[in-house]
């Protein structure tokens, strides 16, 4: 079983080491921008208590999490227009996983367009301005 690294990225956001273009928050939850985009307003949405990933995680966890990754999911939708999402969540290294606090993808997506590659790093403004959007159509 491999244990909770404190260092991660997302546990510095959480903590407020490292910055991010914060979206939503809620007792249990947060969400911002995705900084290596693969689509136009892909962002993540993490627990606030610390696990790794669905094999660590619980119950609590996951229901908080799958309603915020529902409501950044409506609100990225329409502020985008997009005909839909793709939601994406990895496990451990095999299994595609990064970083390693438990987080979903949500990505609007348009008919007959393709994600772009992973690893290229986001002009911040123009998150920003994504952001913004966003944040126009969550409660
Ligand atoms: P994965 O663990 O494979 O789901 O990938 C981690 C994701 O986190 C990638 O899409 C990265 O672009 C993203 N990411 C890494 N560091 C940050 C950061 N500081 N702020 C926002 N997103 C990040």
């Amino acid at each position: 079983m491999t244990t909770y690294d404190q260092d991660n990225i997302f546990a510095k956001i959480l903590r407020g080491e490292s910055p991010c273009i914060q979206l939503f928050e809620d007792e249990e939850t947060l969400s911002f921008m995705d900084i290596m985009p693969r689509a136009t307003g892909h962002c993540l949405i993490i627990p606030k208590t610390p696990c790794r990933n669905l094999f660590d995680a619980t119950t609590e966890q996951l229901q908080a999490v799958i309603q915020t990754v529902q409501r950044i999911s409506q609100a990225t939708r329409v502020a985008f227009n997009a005909d839909g999402v793709t939601v994406q969540q990895f496990n451990e290294a095999a299994g595609g996983q990064e970083v390693f606090h438990l987080h979903f993808h949500v990505m609007p997506r348009h008919e007959g367009v393709a994600l772009g590659p992973p690893g290229v790093m986001a002009d911040m403004s123009l998150l920003e301005t994504q952001a913004e959007k966003i944040r126009a159509h969550l409660p």
